[in-house]
């Protein structure tokens, strides 16, 4: 499996760019930052866009693709996600009134974007991968997922405070190369990334060694970049070498 990190920050401010992983060309986890950075002959190979939840920065470079593919005569993608997340997307974004309804464009048995229903704590296939959606704790219905292309895989926790099922998993799943983790707020800003639904370092070491996963290679994501040099330099002493920040641009083999 490749995973092009297309953006991994918590706001979308200069070069930081916000969630968007490109998993072997095709399948899109999240579209926060598409358009942006894939020029048409990439976007062309996309084929499926798996959505963790609906906040923008995880989003919205839906709007501007969909416009991108549809112009280039491309049907039938697949928009992928369980039912509350999907509902949210027609409900308020492909609405007609902040975007056309894509689902239904140009026609309805050929529209551009096909919505996909999956279910909770099932594995769904999806080209050569599959994908296991998990309730996460956000302000909004966020399901983190555990990705694999055979018996190897990866867990992506998206937008989320402490989980229980989320972690139990990632202990008992096999086959799982890394975990890539919310961590947006530096430890002094532990209050708010309580109720804003985020983790800090802090949080993330507690869970890691509660569910004895201390040596488990972490990717932290969703650093807001106003705090990047703070959580790095709290990274630094915590002496971890399995724990890193996930670097936008970068490409992950596994
Ligand atoms: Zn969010
Ligand atoms: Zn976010």
């Amino acid at each position: 499996m490749k995973i092009e990190i297309l953006g991994c920050y918590g706001n979308s401010i200069g070069d930081f760019k916000t969630t968007s992983f490109l998993i072997d060309d095709s399948i899109l986890l999240d579209a926060g930052t598409v358009t942006d950075v894939l020029n048409d002959e990439r976007l062309k190979k996309i084929s499926n866009i798996i959505i963790t939840h609906t906040h923008l920065d995880h989003i919205k470079d839906l709007v501007f693709l969909v416009d991108e593919l549809v112009m280039m005569g491309r049907y039938n993608i697949e928009l992928i996600s369980v039912k509350q997340v999907l509902d949210i997307i027609s409900n308020n974004l492909f609405n007609n009134l902040l975007w056309p309804d894509f689902t239904v464009i140009p026609s309805y048995d050929n529209a551009v974007i096909k919505p996909r229903e999956i279910k909770l704590n099932e594995y769904t296939q999806i080209n050569d991968i599959t994908v296991k959606p998990i309730l996460m704790t956000h302000t909004v219905y966020c399901v983190g997922y555990v990705v694999k292309n055979n018996d190897r895989g990866f867990m992506f926790t998206s937008d989320t405070g402490p989980t229980k099922a989320f972690w139990e998993t990632a202990q008992q799943e096999k086959g799982i190369d890394f975990i890539i983790a919310d961590v947006s707020f530096p430890n002094r800003m532990g209050e708010l990334a309580r109720i804003s639904g985020h983790m800090t370092l802090d949080i993330l070491m507690d869970h890691l060694k509660r569910y004895n996963l201390e040596k488990k290679p972490i990717f932290i994501t969703h650093i807001k970049p106003i705090f990047l040099e703070e959580i790095i330099h709290e990274l630094s002493q915590l002496g971890k070498p399995n724990i890193r920040p996930l670097i936008q641009g970068e490409t992950i083999h596994l």
